[in-house]
């Protein structure tokens, strides 16, 4: 039995949590890779060394030398040393490590060093040896994870009973330091265990799974047990940030279950996240709720649309010049909406010139400030009548729904209405289908 443990930001914060890391690895010797993240926040105000590393990379670059940004990083990695009791020597390491910094000048190096930090000092700390993900972890010169990765890194763990491998980043196909997107650890995390075909991925982190709604939103919502990874994907695509929305795809093809836990309180069930194949849904229609605020829907009517062949290729390209890319192509006989995350429309206005320009709409319009929601779970597909009872609760709490796409595996219903009315519909629609009654 092999398992591979991420510990997230939080749970590498300070020494007390290395303690705590040590205990979860030390009940059950099937955990032996130890893949970390740089260390987190340990109160709310605090700062994430990965943070103070993007300033570090911002005074290096302004002034040619790591300055105070880096030394609020070296403290803390100097407090984590002191709490825990670790026997290397901080002070070369991060005397190096500013070098290192200052030489190689480039953002993804400065960022990558929480976790090489982190990593050198859990390695030192637990008595295994290091991995450091440069040797292993490869992007090829699209940027995109080069396969070789996994036998490269399987290669180097083989033989190896435990190690700790630092996240988040790796090497690119000229030789530099590149990291993944933010919270990318959790991507190496799946990458190792894929690579030495654990039988299991355990994500530590500082909450116990996925709940079945934001707890910004509503109070105590209910938690998720299990979840099939479609389901998983659809919800952390959606906003659910409690691992990173690509960290599923290495581990997917292998059908390696996920572990979510708390390193805070080891004892709690979790959630596990389980391959498609023989799945079994929860005995509840809703699995989760999730959404995001700001997308942009641009819409179309044009009379005979329907017959009008090659019109939405001319939309898209068009988008595709601008290099934007969609979320849903809601469509009606004669009308097409297209939903957009706001943030990739800058350029509103000529995007809108050249679609007209390219498909002479009868009408073209944009409707600003929409919300999404995503109501997902498999045992809606089973189901009759879930979605009248979802729109019945958002009519009954007075909210106008200004868009409806439902994915083709009936795995999803989404929802879009104006900002202003997310959280209320997000309550509504969680009332309905996990109130009491
Ligand atoms: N340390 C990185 C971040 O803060 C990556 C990670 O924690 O997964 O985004």
């Amino acid at each position: 039995m092999i398992k591979v443990c991420k510990f997230g930001g939080t749970s590498m914060s300070d020494g007390i949590n290395f303690l705590r890391v040590k205990n979860i690895l030390g009940v059950d010797p099937a955990r032996r890779y130890v893949v970390v993240s740089a260390p987190g926040k340990r109160f709310s105000g605090d700062s994430k060394v990965t943070d103070l590393l993007y300033e570090t990379y911002e005074e290096v670059k302004e002034g040619g030398h790591v300055g105070k940004s880096f030394a609020k990083v070296a403290e803390r990695f100097r407090g984590i040393v002191r709490e825990a009791g670790v026997s290397i020597d901080i002070e070369a390491l991060l005397f190096e490590t500013a070098q290192a910094i200052e030489e190689d000048g480039s953002v993804d190096f400065a960022a990558s060093r929480g976790e090489f930090l982190a990593g050198r000092i859990m390695a030192a700390f637990l008595d295994i040896p290091f991995i450091d993900a440069r040797d292993v972890v490869k992007f090829n010169e699209g940027g995109r994870l080069d396969p070789r990765t996994y036998e490269l890194c399987r290669e180097r763990l083989h033989g190896m009973r435990r190690a700790v491998v630092a996240g988040f980043y790796g090497e690119d196909a000229e030789g530099h330091v590149k990291t993944f997107s933010r919270g990318g650890s959790d991507i190496t995390g799946a990458i190792v265990a894929r690579a030495v075909g654990a039988d299991l991925y355990e994500n530590w982190t500082d909450v116990s799974g996925f709940l079945a709604c934001d707890p910004n939103i509503v109070t105590s919502p209910a938690g998720i047990p299990r979840l099939s990874y479609k389901e998983l994907r659809e919800l952390s695509y959606m906003g659910a940030n409690v691992l990173h929305s690509e960290a599923i795809f290495p581990v997917r093809e292998a059908g390696i279950p996920i572990h979510i836990k708390n390193t805070f309180r080891p004892e709690d069930e979790g959630t596990v996240i389980l391959p498609d194949k023989n799945f079994i849904p929860l005995p509840r229609p809703v699995t989760g709720i999730a959404g995001k605020k700001n997308f942009t829907v641009l819409y179309l009517e044009k009379s005979l649309m329907n017959t009008e062949v090659g019109f939405t290729y001319r939309v898209l390209e068009v988008l595709q010049r601008h290099y934007i890319s969609f979320e849903h192509i809601p469509s009606g006989i004669d009308t097409m909406s297209f939903v957009i995350d706001t943030d990739q429309l800058p350029d509103l206005e000529v995007v809108e010139r050249e679609i007209s320009e390219a498909v002479e709409p009868d009408r073209i319009g944009v409707i600003p400030g929409i919300a999404l929601i995503a109501v997902v779970g498999h045992g809606m597909s089973r189901n009759v009548g879930i979605s009248a009872r979802l729109f019945t609760a958002i009519a009954r709490t007075g909210v106008n729904v200004r868009m409806i796409d439902q994915g083709s595996s009936e795995l999803n219903i989404i929802v879009g209405v104006e900002n202003v009315h997310y959280e209320r519909t997000v309550r509504a629609v969680y009332e309905e289908f996990f109130g009491e009654n």
